[in-house]
């Protein structure tokens, strides 16, 4: 689909917006002043498939941080700050990609300038924005509790004043925990300026809830051309933040990583342990950046049919499977030997296509990258 027209900016080593690949990022929950782990959670959401990473900054300890984990991190550092300017200072003398700054609650416009004043030097991007949770009230009271133009006109003051003096690196949020303001405010900005968005359903819950919540607002914004970059906030481990966001993308076609696996939901012709096998399958892949289209079916209703269009597929039968890959069955197997037999046949396919040596790790059952003599990735 076409996407909206917005303006570049540049994030470290990453555009946001000006039609570039939208960026999957996530936030660490370690404490910043821990740097080790914090570099460690940075390491895994890379390996993950996140692209730029937020970590809070919430005092002084915090900030004088950061310097080394900018130094470490595998991704560009976005600095999350709220109360105090001088941690953006602080955050931009470390040498962060980018600063989320809330300009309502640091005290003042003489601070948002002496900010934005210094982003501007050091050619770091800004993130303004509002969150409906945050507002404040004399914006509600002005519109007679309308959130999405009481958010609209907060942002568009913030703006004013972080573009006073002409700098225009700036990615704007409109957040909310409620899908439909959330649809509504960005329709409504993205109608007005050329900023990119930022996209995210805000404290969206637990794993399942907020990747629904998520999938629903994110989904009918991308699928307009509208947003430029995305957050799934879940709760808990961050890595399922960067799986979500990237099978919304997945999805709608917008970006491809990793197989999609495709499983039927099982019904009274299925005669395979099925859940089994789909849980095995997806634990495979899990870690694996290739785009492949994976099936795993439970029958020959539409089993063949569903596995034979897929790049590799099983099609069960009774408490044993076809293995298919492109229409042509290699091979038939009994359900103990299905998954280590498809598990094989994945390892040939990426092989030949990607030209890359997987082998069967047995303990975690996943499929790993062989290690040269030198340590290096074959
Ligand atoms: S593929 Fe077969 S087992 Fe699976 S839902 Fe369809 S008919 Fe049922």
């Amino acid at each position: 689909m076409p996407r909206k027209k917005t303006r570049p900016v540049q994030v470290g080593n990453l555009v946001i917006g000006g039609g570039a690949p939208i960026v999957v990022q996530s936030m660490t929950n370690t404490d910043t002043r821990a740097v080790a782990a914090t570099l460690a959670q940075i390491e895994a959401l890379a390996a993950a498939g996140c692209e730029l990473i937020r970590v809070a900054v919430p005092d002084q300890e915090a900030a004088a941080k950061l310097k080394e984990i900018v130094k470490h991190a595998k991704l560009p550092v976005v600095a999350d700050i709220h109360f105090d300017y001088r941690l953006a200072l602080a955050a931009i003398d470390a040498g962060v990609a980018k600063i989320r700054l809330n300009p309502g609650n640091i005290g003042g416009p003489d601070r948002v300038k002496a900010v934005v004043r210094a982003a501007k030097a050091n050619g770091v991007a800004l993130r303004v924005g509002a969150n409906a949770g945050s507002l404040h009230r004399d914006y509600l009271a002005r519109y007679e509790g309308d959130v999405v133009q009481a958010m609209l006109a907060s942002v568009e003051d913030q703006l004013e004043l972080v573009t006073a003096d002409g700098y225009d690196q700036i990615v704007v949020s409109l957040k909310s925990s409620d899908v439909v303001e959330t649809i509504k405010i960005n329709e409504a900005f993205a109608a007005r300026w050329d900023f990119p968005l930022h996209l995210g359903v805000t404290e969206a819950g637990i794993r399942w809830r907020g990747t629904i919540k998520s999938a629903v607002g994110l989904g009918i914004l991308l699928n307009q051309g509208i947003g430029d970059t995305i957050r799934v906030s879940l709760t808990g481990d961050p890595r399922h933040e960067v799986t979500a966001a990237f099978e919304i993308l997945k999805a709608l076609h917008i970006r491809e990583r990793g197989p999609v696996v495709v499983a039927c939901p099982t019904c009274g012709r299925c005669q395979i342990g099925l859940e089994e096998l789909v849980e095995g399958v997806e634990e495979l892949v899990q870690d694996l950046p290739y785009p492949l289209h994976l099936a795993v079916m439970g029958c020959v209703v539409n089993g063949p049919g569903e596995a034979s269009r897929a790049d590799l597929g099983i099609a069960g039968g009774k408490e044993a499977g076809l293995i298919f890959r492109n229409g042509e069955i290699l091979r038939k197997e009994k359900q103990p030997r299905l998954l280590t037999a498809f598990a094989e046949e994945l390892a040939q396919l990426i092989r030949e296509k990607y030209g890359v040596n997987l082998k069967l790790n047995r303990a975690k059952f996943r499929l790993e990258e062989l290690e040269d003599e030198e340590g290096g990735k074959s």
